[in-house]
């Protein structure tokens, strides 16, 4: 086997790649594009489509495809040959620059929301050359973007690029102020990924599962995770086997999976890669949990990546950390000297108000169907975002906040009268868990993602929000002398804290106390998606993506459009799988019980027997009650879901779903869970929470 270092990258066409298989003329011009975004000319395109086959093909690779990110949040790609026939019966193969640059996929089978009513179908998919091409199974994978023929975002990695190059502008003139300027300023970002894994045996036997990722059904398992033996737990021989070839993969992927382990749950597990800048990372991510679930199916697993697959157990989150870099330097670090502090101030400052200001955005950028089940669920985040600082930092804004920081009159740098943030560095074991969005020592951790989703959105809108917020510092302090500059500084982030000191959080966010503070404070609460949805179409949402130039007004609504109409779909499909599965999988099995039970009774009474059959007869009454209230609540949730199914308008069919259906949803799961614990174990027809959660 080669060595360890040996069997990174393997799979990727990588910069070191690149010097490889390009003449270096052509080399230093596609750098130039990956580096300064410098337009591609198709001579060059055409040498690095020819080097990228030569490199492919070498690979084992039989095909190419443009892989890209439509608005339903899985990835997408189109698999073409390299074999071209030559008309002899003989073949060449062939892949162009043009072919590199652009495809042209259908795009009226992809959601485009009122885009689709205002533009034409046809899309684009253009290369991103700044997110390396990678073989996947013999497919050539071309990271792409996705656009409709007018220019209008069709997918998730136009925003984010386009959010990107916003704060790298920005942070570069707020960093000039300080005598800085860098290449570049990104986003980095590291997603720790959890999920279940569980039996392909099991899986197969819960139509739940299979139609909608989590189970509808299921009673508590008589073990749950109150042992707390499972966090950092050795980890069974089946998973590890199924982690080993899974670091394997994605380490020839070039991506740098570091850290695994069990998570809280039983049957739930983590990973976590190192950081990268926020577009690779989303594609890493993307990758990471599509060979996830391939490789699982080889060891006869399945690996259950939605948000919530469990009720009463934990749900799976994906933590993005997050901060920002330059070549050299992470610009959320607090710095060792008080000359630094100054500055990652003005960085705390704008992201403290961005979070702050658009709380609500962030919050819909993480809505999802499965994501309402974990959020406030007291083992994720609550639904209500605030910010955690840890005591050092608190104490240092608190000072900022009440006049007692200043300027020194000799250096010019920054006087908190105590040697604080230089000890900020150590304090990295100050956790909060129950803080959706919390500052880790170097780097902020947004917790409220769910597993599931595509992390592209929640950076899309922190990018945004945060290159708004240097944009006014910049605009604010322009033209000011370099004498006053530090003091003026100062003052601005004295009164940007002030302003945006409510959403500073330091106590337990799973809390009643908290939903009652939050309120009184004036954030938001928006408990499911169809509340949480709105927030980006405010004027205020709108005025920000335009204002940055990351959505157009169109776009923003095409994509609140496309999330109302996936939420209202997913809800359809999961009202109509709990439907049928307690008509036909349920009840069939407790009255089959019921009527084995009277049986029982008969030919017991039958044969003359003096018992007076007192637990049978109970038991019996039980189950035909059970039988009732079961069909009472299928009745109740039927008449909301018709409701649901003829409100006219998105948001308000979302509405219904939200706020009618799920409750007589979660009575007909309650309905049949209390028979589980009644019916014989060879009468109940699927497995149960204890059958899934803990094997061997
Ligand atoms: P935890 O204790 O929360 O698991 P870790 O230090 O293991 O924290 O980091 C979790 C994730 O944060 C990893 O993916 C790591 O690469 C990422 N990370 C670390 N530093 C940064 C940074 N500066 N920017 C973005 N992500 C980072
Ligand atoms: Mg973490």
């Amino acid at each position: 086997m080669p060595a360890l270092e040996d069997r990174f990258g393997t799979m990727v066409f990588s910069d070191a790649e690149q010097r490889r298989y390009l003449p270096s003329d052509i080399y230093k011009r596609l750098s130039a594009t990956i580096e300064e975004g410098e337009p591609l000319d198709l001579d060059v395109a055409n040498a690095v489509a020819h080097a990228m086959k030569t490199w492919a093909i070498e690979r084992g690779a039989t095909h190419y495809a443009h892989w890209f990110q439509p608005l339903s949040c899985i990835t997408s790609e189109k698999h073409e040959a390299f074999l071209e026939p030559k008309g002899d019966g003989t073949a060449i193969t062939k892949f162009s620059g043009k072919e590199l640059i652009q495809g042209e996929p259908d795009a009226s089978s992809f959601p485009t929301g009122g885009l689709r009513a205002t533009f034409e179908a046809r899309g684009y998919t253009a290369w991103d050359p700044t997110s390396p091409a990678f073989i996947k199974d013999e497919v050539l994978c071309i990271p792409t973007a996705f656009c409709s023929y007018t220019g209008e975002a069709l997918d998730k990695k136009t925003p984010l690029l386009r959010s990107m190059k916003a704060l790298d502008t920005q942070a570069k003139r707020v960093l000039g102020f300080f005598g800085k300027h860098p290449e570049r300023v990104v986003p980095s970002v590291g997603n720790e990924q959890e999920y279940f894994l569980i039996r392909e045996e099991d899986y197969a036997r819960r139509p739940d599962l299979i139609l909608t990722g989590r189970t509808l059904f299921g009673a508590p398992p008589c073990k749950g995770q109150e042992l707390e033996e499972h966090y950092f737990g050795a980890i069974r021989p089946t998973v590890n086997e199924f982690m080993k070839e899974l670091d394997d993969e994605l380490w020839a992927l070039g991506i740098p999976a570091k850290t695994k382990h069990n998570e809280v749950a039983p049957a739930q597990h983590e990973l976590a890669p190192v950081f990268t800048n926020a577009n690779r990372a989303v594609d890493e991510n993307l990758i990471t949990m599509e060979e996830m679930r391939l490789i699982a199916s080889r060891h006869g697993l399945v690996c259950l990546q939605h948000e919530k697959p469990f009720e009463g157990i934990n749900g799976s989150g994906k933590h993005n950390n997050w901060s920002l870099a330059t070549e050299d330097a992470n610009l959320l670090d607090p710095g060792e000297t008080p000359e630094e502090n100054l500055q990652f101030l003005v960085f705390l400052a704008a992201v403290i108000a961005a979070v702050d200001e658009y709380q609500d955005v962030l919050r819909a950028s993480v809505a999802t169907c499965g994501n309402d089940h974990r959020l406030g669920a007291n083992e994720a985040p609550p639904a209500i975002i605030s910010i955690f600082l840890g005591d050092l930092l608190t104490e240092c804004v608190q000072k900022i906040v009440d006049g007692k920081a200043s300027v020194h009159a000799a250096h010019g740098v920054l006087d908190l009268g105590a040697d604080v943030l230089p000890k900020l560095q150590q304090d990295n074991s100050d956790r909060n868990r129950t803080s959706p969005f919390a500052f880790t020592g170097n780097k902020f951790e947004f917790r409220m993602p769910g597993s599931a989703v595509n992390v592209s959105d929640a950076n899309m809108v922190l990018d945004t929000a945060v290159a708004l917020e240097l944009k006014r510092f910049a605009d604010a302090l322009e033209g000011v002398g370099a004498d006053e500059f530090a003091e003026r500084a100062l003052d601005y982030v004295r009164e940007s804290l002030t302003m945006h000191q409510r959403i500073l959080f330091g106590g337990n966010g799973y809390s009643e106390e908290w939903h009652e503070e939050a309120e009184r404070r004036g954030l938001a609460n928006l408990p499911t998606t169809a509340d949480a949805l709105p927030a980006f179409v405010t004027e205020r949402s709108i005025a920000l993506f335009d204002e940055m130039g990351v959505l157009s007004e169109v776009e923003v609504r095409s994509r609140y459009e496309v999330k109302l109409e996936k939420y209202a779909k997913r809800m359809n499909i999961e009202a109509r799988t709990m439907e049928r599965m307690a008509r036909r999988t349920y009840l069939p099995r407790i009255s089959a019980y019921a009527t084995k039970i009277a049986k029982g009774i008969d030919t017991v009474m039958g044969a003359g027997g003096v018992s007076t059959l007192n637990f049978e007869r109970d038991l019996l009454e039980r189950l035909l009650e059970g039988v009732t209230v079961i069909n009472e609540a299928i009745l109740e949730l039927t008449v909301v879901h018709n409701k649901a199914l003829e409100t006219e308008g998105w948001q308000e069919k979302a509405d219904v779903y939200a706020h009618e259906v799920v409750p007589a949803m979660e009575r007909l799961r309650a309905s049949v869970d209390a028979m589980e614990d009644v019916v014989a174990a060879d009468y109940w027809p699927v497995p149960t929470y204890d059958d899934i959660l803990f094997y061997v």
